[in-house]
Order: structure tokens, then sequence, then C-alpha cells
């Protein structure tokens, strides 16, 4: 017994069918992902790293971090203002690497404001505050402690507190660690198929937003984004063995998406 009402539906999510790409494409048709970053440029590079391996066409970081072990095609630099006027941007990133200074609410907010659609983790999901409302089109991407901060006063089991946090938000819940869940609004709920326990290591985390924001850029649906980059994730970890660290994830992207 789950715990689940009878208006949620729950499935195990499967192999994902990720968009072909069009013979027509250009790079940013596959796909612009912006990823807001602060000063914690380690985070938010493996964010990039990984969106850009997941298929996007074109990946830009907006922050002032050092940005080390970027690929050289990831375009660093720009305005905020450019989220909101750049029509071509298919998804805005923000969380790995921005921290919780001033300059991360400045950053959040220019999210919040520019109507694309997001993906918030991390110190994004700390700076929201508690019980976020009106969050449509929107995907957050919680572990344990930050899910606890961002919904406090829920309880139930992990999957009637996620399809609650997702009702109660607007947004697709992404709720993370060994039974990782994704609830939606509509009262969907994925359950990951069992992911190995070396995903416990520092960045991986950053790695699965920077994966799903690729996925929602490149067209999919803000649920399904996020079942496929579940999934996804946990594949490449297969993949990449016991002794991983999340740079690892990254290099086994292309196996698991071809
Ligand atoms: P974060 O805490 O933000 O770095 O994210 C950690 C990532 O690793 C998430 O995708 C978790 O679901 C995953 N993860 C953490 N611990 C485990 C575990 N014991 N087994 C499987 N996946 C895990
Ligand atoms: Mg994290």
């Amino acid at each position: 017994d789950i715990g689940i009402d009878a208006s949620s539906t729950w499935f195990e999510i499967g192999r994902p069918e990720v968009p072909a790409l069009a013979a027509a494409a250009h790079k940013y048709s596959r796909g612009y992902v912006a990823v807001l970053a602060g000063e914690m440029s380690g985070a938010a590079s493996l964010a990039a790293s990984a969106a850009a391996r997941s298929g996007a066409g074109y990946v830009r970081v907006i922050g002032d971090g050092l940005f080390q072990g970027l690929p050289a095609s990831v375009v660093v630099g720009g305005k905020l203002g450019l989220l909101a006027d750049d029509g071509r941007i298919g998804s805005v990133l923000i969380g790995p690497g921005v921290g919780r200074g001033a300059g991360a609410k400045a950053l959040l907010q220019a999210a919040l404001d520019c109507g694309k659609p997001l993906v918030l983790d991390a110190d994004a999901l700390n700076e929201l505050g508690a019980n976020p409302t009106g969050m449509s089109d929107a995907i957050l991407t919680p572990h344990a402690g930050e899910f606890a901060r961002l919904f406090p006063g829920l309880d139930g089991t992990k999957p009637e507190m996620t399809l609650q946090a997702a009702r109660n938000s607007g947004a697709i819940v992404v709720s993370k660690g060994p039974d990782t869940l994704v609830a939606s609004p509509d009262g969907r709920l994925g359950f990951a198929p069992p992911a190995p326990s070396w995903l416990a290591s520092a960045g991986t985390g950053d790695v699965l937003a920077g994966i799903i924001s690729a996925l929602r850029a490149r067209g999919m649906d803000a649920f399904d984004a996020a079942c496929a980059g579940v999934w996804i994730h946990g594949r490449a970890a297969e993949l990449a063995g016991p002794l991983m660290i999340a740079d690892d994830l990254i290099s086994e992207l292309p196996a698991v998406l071809a």
C-alpha cells in the first residue's frame, strides 16, 4: 500500500522515447538550454556539460564563476535580460552552483520572471522559500533535505507527499534518493527503476538537472522530460560502475541515449 488516493495513477518509469533529430534541425531548434550560475562553478559546469551531452544543440552558462572543465562548445556569458528576450531558449536551469547570497536571489527572480520552462534544483530550491505555488511549467528536483525545507508540514508516505507537493506547487516534482519519484499536479506518479547506490556522491544531482533541462529544451513535456531524465541518469550510473564520480556519468550519456 503506497497510500495514494484514487485520483492518482502510478507506474514504473520505463525506457523513454526521446525526440528524434529533425533533418532540418539547427543548433537552436535542437534545444537551447540556459544555465544560471553563481560562483560555485563546479556544479554549474557538471549541469551544463550534462545538458550538452544530452542532445541540446546550444548550452549557455550565465554567471561569473570560472567554470573549469566545461567543454569549449558551451558558451559562457551574457546578460540576465537575455532570458526573457531570446525566444530560442527552450529551458532555463537554475540551482547548481548558485549559492545563497544576494546574487542568488537576483538570479532566481530573473528565472521566475522570464516565462520560459524552468528546472529548479539545489540552492534555487532553498532560495524559493517554503510552500511555493503557481509553479506551472517548472520542474523541481529536491533531494530529501531540500524537499523537507521546500514542503514543510506535509506528512504521509513519500509517494503521498510527493504528489501533494506537485499539486500544491503546480510543478513537476522529482523527489530524489534511493527511491526517486516523479509527480505531476494532475496525479501521475512515476516510480524510478532501481538505481545504483553509488549515485550517492557529490555532483550527481547536478548532472540529473542538466539532463532534464536538455530534454525539456528538446521539446519533451515537463513530466516526460523529468521521468526520462531520471531513467537515463540511472542507466548512466549502471554503466559508469561503483567507483564512478559524477563527471563519469556525463561520459556515459551518449551510450545511454543511443
Ligand atoms: P543530489 O543529492 O542533489 O546530489 O542528487 C543525488 C542523486 O543521486 C539523485 O539523482 C539521487 O536520486 C541519487 N541517489 C542518491 N543516493 C542514492 C542511492 N542510495 N541509491 C540510488 N540513487 C541515489
Ligand atoms: Mg543536489
